[in-house]
């Protein structure tokens, strides 16, 4: 199928997009392209005009200032593969973001599109739920920031304004004491997950502290397992998996019962990654 006829514009600088956005009640910002075009082609989505974001330069930046990793939205998943910053300081994105589609797809989709468009079954998102990371945001007012944990608001939902683009995205850089554990079950690899774990402790011991599980694919939202994480802080795995407490619906992947399961599954297999050195 064809996208339904839209208007295109380039926007120069962030503050073009943002009047851009307040100008056009039906406007969609354009950054990789690779979930937008597709709900366009279905005409799952027909805006009047699409507003590339590509062009706005500083927007393609990976630091790390004051022990935060911050990710401008720009970024494309391969450059964030590569960076040596991410690798060292931020390993959770770093074990997640292989998974994300194939490389034809990473060369292109950027982290701000990934995170802006929270897809319940996309990686990033739960990895910087797990990580109590934040986003920034540009409006009309100028800029603000969103923890993870207000930014979800539901099925494709975020708490971004009408008139607002995702800018950065920034996760507190990994210490010694950091352990990341990744896990997924998809169909085959780069398919949308079925079921994924995303998740960070600290090592205390031979145990771990301040553990944050944060599942997708089995809610409208990344979810966190709350229960789960004091079980798994006290050593207790078997416990852990048994306070897993949401309920999956049933999907075109699975039904809530399988994907319930397979939580479980993947919680044993990211706790041994938990409790292994970096
Ligand atoms: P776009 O497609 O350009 O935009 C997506 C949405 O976000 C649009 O509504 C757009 O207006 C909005 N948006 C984009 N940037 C901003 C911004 N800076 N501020 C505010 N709003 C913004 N993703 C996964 O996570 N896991 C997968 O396994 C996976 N598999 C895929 C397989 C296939 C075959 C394809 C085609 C895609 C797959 N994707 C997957 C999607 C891919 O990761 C996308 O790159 C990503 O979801 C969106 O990023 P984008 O830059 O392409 O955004």
């Amino acid at each position: 199928m064809k996208p339904a006829p839209f208007a295109y514009k380039k926007a120069r600088v962030l503050e073009e997009a943002v009047a851009l956005l307040g100008e056009h009640e039906e406007a969609r910002l354009l950054a990789g392209g690779q979930s937008l075009i597709a709900t366009l082609n279905m005409r799952l989505s027909q805006p009047s005009l699409l507003i590339d974001i590509n062009g706005i330069s500083g927007l393609d930046g990976i630091t790390l200032k004051s022990g935060t990793v911050e990710i401008d939205a720009l970024v494309r998943h391969a450059q964030a593969e590569r960076s040596d910053v991410v690798a060292k300081n931020a390993p959770l994105i770093a074990r997640a973001l292989p998974h994300i589609g194939h490389p034809a797809i990473r060369n292109r989709g950027t982290l701000g599109g990934s995170i802006a468009f929270a897809d319940p079954a996309a990686e990033l998102p739960a990895c910087l739920l797990a990580l109590d990371g934040e986003v920034e945001a540009m409006g009309p007012k100028g800029k603000r920031a969103i923890k993870a944990e207000d930014f979800f608001k539901g099925l494709f939902e975020t708490a971004l304004g009408p008139q607002e683009v995702l800018t950065a995205i920034r996760v507190p850089a990994a210490g010694k004491d950091t352990r990341a554990g990744f896990a997924e079950l998809a169909r085959r690899h780069g398919d949308y997950a079925i079921v994924g774990l995303a998740a960070c402790a600290r090592a205390d011991g031979k145990g771990l502290k301040d553990v944050r599980l944060a599942y997708f694919g089995v809610g409208a939202t990344p979810l966190r397992a709350k229960k789960a994480e004091t079980a798994l802080a006290n050593g207790n795995i078997d416990g852990a998996v048994a306070a897993l407490d949401f309920a999956p619906q049933d999907d075109v992947q699975a039904t809530g019962a399988v994907k319930k399961h397979l939580a479980g599954v993947l919680l044993r297999r990211v706790a041994g990654q938990l409790m292994e050195p970096a």
